[in-house]
């Protein structure tokens, strides 16, 4: 049975919470040129090349990050 009763917490939730990653929302769809959505911001970001690598204007999250990539549905390399 795939229902969930009320206040019953994902074990996906725990795992992010853990590891203070936000997954992307399902209501962001495509977004604009150079930006992405930060898995640690928890927002969308403007990521822009520093030392070599394009990176979160905030935190400076590599777009090498496997999360990054994750949620960005960018090629997991
Ligand atoms: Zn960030």
């Amino acid at each position: 049975m795939n229902a969930q009763l009320p206040g019953q917490i994902g074990i996906e939730f725990y795992f992010n919470q853990h590891l203070k990653i936000r997954p992307k929302p399902n209501w962001i769809g495509k977004l604009p040129k150079n930006y992405y959505w930060c898995p640690y911001c928890g927002e969308i970001k403007k990521f822009k090349v520093f030392k070599g690598y394009k990176r979160c204007e905030l935190c400076h999250i590599s777009m090498k990050d496997y999360y990054v990539k994750k949620f960005n549905k960018l090629e997991l390399i």
